[in-house]
């Protein structure tokens, strides 16, 4: 092996010296050290002390079939030996990219028919802008460019994935959005919607996506884009009313519908796309992580046919793709993920046993003095910490509540991760009910310990 053995102390140390991490505040990192993580199997992860640690997190979302399976190994080991790269611009392809997008289209709905193969969920949804706009161009409707996204959303860090996300914060840093996208409310109930019947509400900030199209005007609108339950934001579950308004809206004015997948494609809902999960139709669907299962970088757009229809009477070239759009390797490591997907039927056994029986278990910690609310949707979960559970008083930004919760998670063996004030788990869809347990026993323990520490 190429890497060198070292001590924990050793490397934090290289570390801070050479590495800048993705959503870090870098001089924490010379102060704190990082935490190094050297190797993982079924739901595990270790870190370099052989720390045993539960990942709540499936890595960053995406290692859905679990950590240590030989066959994605072999399957890339194969590939490199028979074709490491090729591209496919310029009239080229090959077979795993074939194969994977035929399998692609046999799992989706029966109008997607069509891949756009990228390398991440950020360049799927740069992809998406791409596409939404060479498509209304090409229909001679090039002034319809307004794409709608929402507050709180997350699409990526690209400059148009960055911009299609929801985050004032991360938009101060690039001067963004871009042009032409706008956003509006996002259907998080116990945050904003409280006081309102959930079905209300849901039909309330579905109605926003309207009230957004007739202020800019139905020809000047492009597309709506959502996740169908946002992950990043905070595992916000939309209520029931909410989708299927959406849709109805997108119908009426003819605005194309884009559900990002990123997150919960590939059986995160106990459905193969969110989209079926919330019996929407549409038009776009960007997807990455769980097509591989986080084991190599894969990302796509699944393009249907309203769209792709369009696109291929086009005369002019598409000027847009990436060196490692529909990777070999990738491709042949994603067709295997996707075979023990189907074959071990994990998206079952998310639907009818791991997700009923983690809603049951999490729902406990909803009587924890520190919670206001406990929400799942599949292998989702989301836990809202607050200071007094009548009046959802939260703590004072100072205390750290999420954070401090986070820490005793690591240091109890649980990965949960930190989002405002609250705590987010999505945890590798192979998780057994015995690994639920322990999940949902290490998140009371960590409750318990927070709340002593919050005074
Ligand atoms: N879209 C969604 C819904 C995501 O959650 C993410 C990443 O978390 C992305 C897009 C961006 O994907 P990537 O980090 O692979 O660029």
């Amino acid at each position: 092996m190429s890497i060198p053995a070292r001590t924990r102390q050793e490397w934090q140390a290289l570390d801070a010296q050479h590495n800048l991490h993705p959503f870090t505040t870098f001089k924490e990192i010379v102060d704190k050290g990082s935490r190094i993580i050297n190797r993982a199997d079924g739901v595990y992860i270790y870190d370099v002390d052989g720390n045993r640690i539960l990942d709540g997190m499936s890595g960053l979302w995406c290692v859905n079939i679990g950590y240590g399976r030989e066959e994605l190994v072999q399957a890339a080991a194969r590939q490199m030996r028979e074709l490491p790269f090729y591209n496919q611009f310029f009239q080229c392809s090959h077979p795993p990219a074939i194969e994977l997008a035929r399998q692609l289209t046999e799992i989706t709905q029966p109008h997607i028919n069509h891949v756009f193969f990228t390398g991440s969920g950020s360049e799927s949804n740069d992809t998406v802008l791409r596409m939404v706009w060479r498509y209304w161009s090409v229909l001679g409707q090039p002034e319809r460019r307004i794409v709608i996204s929402r507050k709180n959303g997350y699409h990526g860090s690209t400059l148009g994935g960055a911009s299609l996300g929801g985050f004032g914060v991360v938009h101060e840093q690039f001067f963004g959005p871009i042009p032409n996208i706008v956003h509006i409310g996002q259907p998080y109930w116990y945050g904003e919607g409280a006081d309102q019947d959930p079905a209300a509400f849901g039909l309330a900030r579905a109605r926003e996506l309207e009230a957004k199209i007739l202020e800019l005007g139905p020809d000047k609108v492009a597309a709506f884009i959502g996740e169908p339950v946002q992950g990043a934001g905070g595992v916000i579950v939309p209520p029931e009313t909410y989708w299927p308004e959406i849709q109805r809206i997108c119908d009426k004015y003819g605005i194309l519908l884009i559900t990002d997948e990123v997150i919960c494609g590939f059986g995160r809902l106990g459905s193969w796309f969110g989209a079926d999960h919330y019996g929407v139709k549409p038009d776009l669907m960007p997807i990455a992580k769980g097509l591989t299962s986080g084991y190599i970088p894969l990302g796509g757009v699944l393009v249907g046919d309203r769209v792709a229809g369009v696109l291929k009477r086009d005369d002019d070239e598409f000027f847009h793709g990436f060196t490692y759009s529909g990777h070999p390797v990738a491709c042949a490591v994603a067709a295997e993920n996707l075979r023990i997907l189907r074959e071990e039927k994990i998206v079952e056994h998310v639907r009818d046993t791991a997700a009923p029986y983690f809603a049951e278990r999490m729902s406990e910690l909803a009587e924890h003095p520190l919670v206001g609310e406990v929400r799942t949707r599949g292998l989702m979960g989301a836990i809202e910490l607050v200071r007094n559970k009548a009046t959802r008083e939260r703590f004072p930004a100072e205390a750290n509540a999420a954070m401090t919760c986070r820490e005793h998670c690591f240091r109890n063996g649980l990965v949960m991760r930190a989002v405002a004030q609250s705590m987010i788990v999505a945890p590798p869809l192979v998780i057994t009910r015995a690994e639920i347990d322990e999940l949902v026993d290490k998140a009371r323990r960590c409750l318990d310990l927070t709340a002593r520490d919050l005074g």
